[in-house]
């Protein structure tokens, strides 16, 4: 007994895969099980549990958060965001859609391998200097989502164009030779409590994406946002 846990001790020491980890934990629970140590094999169990949790947050691809987590996220907001009625006190949320431009020439050109590094790479960069509480999500195959909690309309944007910025600006040519990359980006802002009619997340999800296509329809590698209800688009992007 006292081995299975110096084994379980000696690997947690080093940093393995959390597939790798989830699977010593379950081996070292049946093990601990065979022995009759019913409580150290629950022990073993509930971290095999907390990293499959962990994991199932997770992009594969990307590693960053996924759908589910972004879909969580929302649907726990507090001051029920999501349709309860009542005086609830809100948060003030910008939410921004982000989509690869033209990403289908990538693959074409370069195939499906370079297609995924630039995915990654795009993930990594979206997540560079995002507020306190912000986060990115991959929301489908070459689309992510920034979640930028207590922030106001204008920082919003300014923190999604200079998103937009580091993906245009990185040296893609180091990935492969004659490589551009860009994003086109929506972003929904939502003031906080103490302006009326607040939007479900759900809506607001909605309103990025109509203008995500705005600023695809504007050129692509440009940031659109809602301003009194006009809709504007960066147009000093390069
Ligand atoms: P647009 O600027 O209008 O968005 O053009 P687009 O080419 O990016 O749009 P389209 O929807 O035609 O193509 C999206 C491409 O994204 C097609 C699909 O193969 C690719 N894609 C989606 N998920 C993945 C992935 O996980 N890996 C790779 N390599 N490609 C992916
Ligand atoms: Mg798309
Ligand atoms: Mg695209």
């Amino acid at each position: 007994m006292a081995e299975v846990g110096a084994v379980a001790e000696d690997e947690l020491r080093g940093s393995p895969e959390p597939g790798d980890l989830l699977g010593l934990h379950e081996s070292i629970a049946d093990l601990l099980a065979t022995q009759g140590d019913w409580r150290r094999a629950y022990q073993h169990l509930r971290s095999a549990l907390d990293i499959a949790r962990a994991g199932s947050l997770r992009d594969t691809l990307t590693s960053s958060y996924n759908r589910r987590y972004l879909d969580q996220w929302l649907h726990d907001l507090p001051g029920g965001r999501h349709g309860s009625p009542g005086p609830h006190r809100h948060p003030e949320m910008a939410v921004a859609l982000i989509d690869l431009d033209l990403f289908k020439n990538v693959n074409d050109t370069y195939g499906h391998l370079v297609g995924d590094r630039v995915l990654r790479r795009v993930a990594d960069l979206l997540q560079e200097e995002l507020p306190p509480g912000g986060f990115c999500a991959r929301y489908g195959g070459e689309e992510f989502a920034l979640v930028l909690p207590g922030v106001d309309a204008s920082r919003a944007v300014r923190i999604a164009d200079a998103a937009r910025a580091r993906v245009a600006h990185h040296p893609w040519s180091e990935v492969q030779p004659g490589l551009r990359v860009t994003v086109s980006i929506g972003i929904a802002h939502e003031p906080g409590s103490g302006n009326p009619g607040p939007v479900s997340p759900e809506r607001q999800l909605r309103r990025a994406d109509t203008l995500l296509y705005a600023a695809k329809h504007a050129g692509r590698n440009k940031v659109a946002y809602r301003d009194h209800e006009t809709t504007r688009v960066i147009t000093h992007s390069e």
